[in-house]
């Protein structure tokens, strides 16, 4: 029962070769894994599910095909598509999973999550996500028509980018009392997230369990695909280059 993770795919109709390449990955994979979990920022953005958007439709085809031939397709919310709701992930056929989510991997007890929770030291970036992922936020949001989320959408988007410049690059990273207190609680020996943009694989000391662990980290989609494949034994992470030219 092999097992596919992606996150950061950051699609938008402006960046079809995205899409493309993400397809492309799913068909050269296929009958090599049996769930795939897209762990946030599945879409650049995400302002409720009526959002009129080229790549979302496709996309939900393309999940709903797998679906159905017998795939079990699991969506997690990203800083960026935390509006993605029910009506989207049934398009899919897909189930809408919460972070921290637990499962086994390659027999690894194994916690999943977007990651920027883990991103402490960015105290602005954390009082906006509770704001944002209230439900009655959310809901007051997503009673507005259309044009008007937009607005919101681009607002906040530029807000983000502007304080995003001014802020360190270690701001923007996982903290490690983060990771091995979620790792802790959740008696993980693996951790697999994105978010940060710095695809890696962590050795994690966890010192209350005396034990080591590993931290696996997803890169995002701009400039070249990344995904983690695990089967019963082995958990690897890897790239492959844009565009995809055959
Ligand atoms: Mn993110």
């Amino acid at each position: 029962m092999a097992q596919l993770f992606v996150s950061d795919l950051h699609l938008e109709d402006s960046r079809p070769d995205i899409t493309r390449a993400f397809f492309h990955l799913l068909d050269s994979l296929s009958g090599r894994f049996s769930e795939l979990y897209l762990l946030g920022d599945i879409f650049e953005v995400w302002l409720g599910d009526d959002t009129p958007a080229a790549c979302a439709a496709a996309l939900a085809d393309k999940l709903a095909g797998l679906s159905q031939s017998g795939i079990d397709v699991f969506l997690m919310h990203g800083n960026r598509d935390f509006l993605l709701g029910e009506d989207f992930t049934q398009r899919c056929g897909a189930k809408l999973i919460h972070e921290p989510f637990c499962l086994s991997v390659a027999g690894k007890k194994t916690v999943l999550l977007h990651g920027d929770v883990l991103c402490t030291r960015d105290t602005d970036y954390l009082a906006f996500r509770q704001m944002v992922r209230n439900p009655v936020w959310q809901h007051a949001v997503l009673a507005k028509p259309l044009d008007e989320r937009i607005a919101i959408g681009r607002e906040l988007r530029d807000k983000s980018q502007q304080s995003g410049q001014q802020k360190a690059e270690y701001i923007m990273d996982v903290t490690e009392d983060a990771v091995t207190a979620m790792m802790e609680a959740y008696s993980a020996e693996l951790m697999i997230h994105g978010h940060t943009h710095r695809p890696a694989t962590h050795k994690v000391v966890l010192p209350k369990a005396n034990a080591n662990a590993t931290r696996m980290v997803l890169g995002d989609w701009y400039a070249q695909g990344w995904y983690i494949l695990a089967d019963e034994d082995n958990v690897t992470l890897n790239a492959f280059p844009f565009p995809i030219t055959d």
